[in-house]
């Protein structure tokens, strides 16, 4: 276990075999929240030793992943740091150094068995129902000499751990699942070497967080099984075992493994789906981890001031887009209308296509229009569907086929639509309150049902039946063009 005392230093060792994935992105997050509440340091580091699934590619992707998660590392790739490299494909040098150490040490051994030997001593194992059918030690005792010249000879060979005969129970104390204990007879002794000279991840990770001094191991718990052969490894380095902390898998609402059925997994396509950053992190930190069970918008900072281990639940926790899409509508709704304006919905009218630059329009119009966009803006690629129709003129406003048929294509609507026109043509003060001023008494003058009135006028001016309130809409698109789209929609009504 680490001492209290000793400064904290976490990491998050994605492989670069894909996408960062929800999981990983979970991961992440306690890392990082755990260092900033203890004041520590949260470590990147990339474990690409797989070079058959890693990719340079990936590890952009990961980079820039964590970037859009606001995660920062205080080292690691791109940033630097006292222990680098931080990708373990550069420190190959270092993990054949230390795999050496531990032979000369006696603590590992060169073993030159066949795949058909290995798998002939398996069969004769189950043969003979022996508890154990792993790696029967052949080689464990042969001695430096016979090991060398064979090595010298050319003979191929792996390197193994000698997992102590007599080390009895490894326990884990593992701050989410609490004692575990595994029996060390069980643990053969494993690779960390292969014959093609590359490391395995049970060694590497090792060496890699022994050397880096990291006092805890935030993951999944799907590497439970694999932390007691990490142990017999920070055992033969003499190296201190750090606190272990592994959190629950992230299932879907079906109870499986959260995987693409259930939708979009990685990181990526919440971004690209219009998820606010912070909103993303705030629904993942409470996959597994609460403040008081009941606290459901958690900023950032007080996530990064509050998040402790003991909190974590070792539960499997379910994914829930709806809660998902609450929490971003949460933070979306809390912004100020000036953030909300500048941050998100310039932005997305100007990808949109709709604003070439807030420069487009006057300060306060744009003011406006955010503070009838926010409270209805889910996902940031709402925007443009919301008020994309106070954008253009009455020549380019295209009419849903709904619209016409349930708005302008009644009986009596183009009576609406006329006195609409008359009571807006003199109108002089051009406010969304003297707009609505202006037409309420409509109705009542035409002697028709309020709702179908304000249904006309509102498919006239927006081509549409769901946009914002009328009275802003109208003063947003102005009076000429409010004024034509009325008009125009005449042609439309009976
Ligand atoms: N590269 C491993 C993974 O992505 C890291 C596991 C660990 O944190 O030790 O699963």
């Amino acid at each position: 276990m680490s001492d209290s005392s000793t400064p904290v230093r976490v990491r998050f060792a994605p492989s670069p075999t894909g996408k960062l994935h929800v999981g990983g992105a979970r991961t992440a997050i306690f890392n990082w929240a755990f260092a900033r509440a203890n004041n520590g340091t949260f470590i990147l580091r990339i474990d690409d030793t797989d070079p058959a699934r890693s990719t340079e590619e990936n590890t952009q992707i990961i980079l820039r992943a964590m970037r859009w998660l606001g995660l920062d590392w205080d080292e690691g790739p791109e940033v630097g740091g006292d222990f680098g490299p931080y990708k373990q494909m550069e420190r190959l040098d270092i993990y054949k150094k230390c795999a050496m150490r531990l032979w000369d040490e006696g603590k590992a051994y060169p073993c030159f068995c066949s795949a058909e030997q290995l798998a002939a001593d398996k069969k004769a194992a189950q043969e003979r129902h022996d508890p154990f059918q792993g790696y029967q030690r052949r080689c464990r005792h042969l001695s430096r000499e016979e090991a060398e010249a064979r090595i010298a000879a050319g003979e191929p060979y792996v390197l193994r751990i000698k997992v102590p005969e007599d080390r009895g129970d490894v326990v884990i104390h593992d701050a989410v699942h609490g004692d575990v204990t595994f029996d060390a007879k069980e643990l053969d002794d494993f690779v960390i070497f292969r014959s093609d000279g590359t490391p395995t991840y049970n060694f590497t990770t090792v060496v890699d967080d022994a050397m880096m001094g990291i006092t805890h191991v935030i993951r999944g718990d799907d590497h439970l099984s694999n932390t007691p052969r990490q142990v017999m490894v920070y055992e033969a380095m003499g190296a201190p075992v750090p606190t272990f902390a592994h959190i629950s898998m992230i299932l879907g609402a079906d109870g499986k493994k959260l995987s693409k059925r259930h939708g979009a997994t990685s990181v990526e396509e919440y971004q690209a789906a219009g998820y606010l950053s912070d909103a993303f992190v705030n629904y993942l930190a409470l996959l597994g981890w609460s403040p008081d069970g009941e606290t459901t918008i958690v900023p950032r900072d007080v996530l990064a001031k509050t998040f402790s281990l003991d909190r974590v639940s070792k539960n499997p926790a379910t994914f829930d887009p709806a809660k998902l899409d609450w929490i971003n509508a949460e933070y979306l709704a809390n912004m100020s209308d000036e953030a909300f304006c500048d941050q998100i919905m310039v932005p997305e009218l100007a990808h949109a296509g709709l604003l070439a630059s807030a420069g487009d329009k006057p300060r306060a119009w744009l003011l406006t229009l955010a503070s009838v966009v926010k409270p209805r803006t889910k996902h940031l690629g709402d925007v443009p569907g919301i008020c994309g129709m106070v954008f253009g003129t009455a020549d380019t406003l295209e009419y849903e086929e709904k619209a016409v048929k349930k708005g302008l294509a009644k009986e009596g609507m183009h009576a609406v639509l006329e006195a609409a026109v008359s009571k807006l043509e003199t109108l002089e003060t051009w406010t969304a309150d003297a707009i609505d001023a202006a037409l309420d008494p409509v109705p009542e003058e035409l002697d028709a049902k309020k709702r179908l009135v304000f249904q006309a006028i509102r498919a006239a001016v927006c081509g549409n039946l769901v946009s914002p309130p009328l009275g802003v809409v109208i003063e947003l698109v102005g009076k000429d063009d409010a004024l034509a789209r009325l008009r125009r929609a005449e042609e439309l009504a009976l």
